[in-house]
């Protein structure tokens, strides 16, 4: 891959490659973008079968967080780094994320660390043995801990504006709620939803959670590839990205869709169908940012459980509002109005 002229496609700030032969360390980290404040993103661990995968990800990754973070009105910029190598083996060891965490250290607190997939919070913590700039690190540690009921509670919120703008009221109560995924995020918008009074319709490829749903949130339970046909209020992806896709967009039967799934679009030009068809689509950048906002939080050691935190992620509601009226108002899809704000304020710096 020619490095260069990617990076200027995009303005990307800075990309380092941290090599450490001792500790088995191979690992890019991007930054995209610092204009509104320190670049914050997780590292993410995968055994990358090329380098150019691998460096292809962390852009792209990086520069979500940008938007990420510029849309939802966090005073943070977007990074991201990857670690080259299997999780699941002793390739992830603690020498090797102290090697990380020297790397993210001499960054000088441009680039802030979090989780993604392959390291967790009991990760982070051992990161901080070597730098301070890191976030989510485990509770037991001292830290912040898991983000997923914080992201959660935004979704519920993003659900409600997508309801209020196709049915003009945000009340949850007598309205069906398709939830695909029961994970930390998708469980917790689950519970939010039924003691809001919605009615649900749930699935998952893990039958205990399923059970669990059923008994404790009275929800309806359908095979994983049946939930793009229930008739509801809203569908709230919660689970892997692209499930709306070309196959999926002409079986659902929801006017919105709102939830935490990251790259819930299969491609950009999915955004345009659903808004074809008419179906509200709370972008899910913004819907699910916020975790960010409590890594926001963390970062500047302000309590992470406070209902502070609680009432600024409450505000995804009206974005999501502002968002949907802007693409009505100028005719393009929420995906692409939600991109439009998010390159506003970055250009304005604030
Ligand atoms: P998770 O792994 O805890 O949950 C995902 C759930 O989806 C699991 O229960 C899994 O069994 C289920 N699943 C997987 N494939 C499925 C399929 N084909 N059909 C139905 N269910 C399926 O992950 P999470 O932390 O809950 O994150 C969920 C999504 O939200 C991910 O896309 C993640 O990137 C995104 N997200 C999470 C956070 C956070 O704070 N955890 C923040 C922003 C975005």
């Amino acid at each position: 891959m020619q490095v260069f002229p990617r990076l200027g496609e995009h303005n990307y700030e800075k990309v380092v490659f941290c090599n450490d032969n001792e500790a088995g360390l191979k690992a890019i980290i991007a930054i995209h973008s610092t204009r509104l404040g320190p670049a914050l993103g997780g590292i993410r661990m995968l055994p990358y079968p090329h380098e150019d995968e691998a460096l292809d990800d962390v852009l792209r990754l990086s520069r979500g967080m940008t938007y990420k973070a510029a849309v939802s009105g966090v005073n943070l910029g977007g990074g991201k780094a990857v670690i080259i190598g299997d999780a699941r083996t002793p390739q992830k060891n603690p020498a090797l994320l102290r090697a990380m965490g020297r790397f993210i250290d001499g960054l000088g607190g441009q680039y802030i660390a979090g989780q993604d997939i392959g390291t967790n919070s009991h990760d982070m913590a051992v990161i901080r043995g070597a730098t301070r700039h890191v976030a989510c690190v485990n509770e037991s540690a001292g830290g912040a801990g898991d983000p997923s009921r914080t992201t959660a509670y935004g979704v519920t919120c993003g659900i409600r504006a997508v309801l209020k703008a196709t049915t003009g009221s945000d009340a949850f109560g007598g309205r069906h709620i398709a939830v695909q995924g029961l994970g930390n995020v998708g469980y917790e918008v689950a519970k939010f939803c039924h003691e809001a009074g919605a009615r649900l319709t749930v699935t998952d490829i893990v039958e205990p959670v399923l059970a669990k749903a059923a008994s404790e949130l009275r929800a309806e339970v359908v095979g994983p590839d049946e939930i793009y046909d229930v008739e509801c209020d809203v569908f709230s992806p919660n689970s892997i990205g692209a499930i709306i896709n070309d196959d999926t967009i002409p079986r659902l039967r929801s006017p919105a869709i709102a939830g935490g799934a990251n790259n819930a679009l299969a491609e950009p030009r999915h955004a345009d169908e659903l808004t074809a068809r008419g179906i509200v689509y709370g972008p899910d950048f913004l819907v699910n940012s916020g975790g960010l906002i409590r890594c926001q939080e963390e970062v500047l050691g302000k309590p992470t459980e406070d209902f502070t935190v609680y009432a600024k992620v409450a505000n995804i509601y009206e974005q999501t509002l502002e968002v949907i009226s802007r693409a009505q108002e100028l005719g393009i899809s929420t995906a692409a109005a939600a991109e439009w704000l998010a390159e506003e304020r970055i250009a304005g710096g604030k």
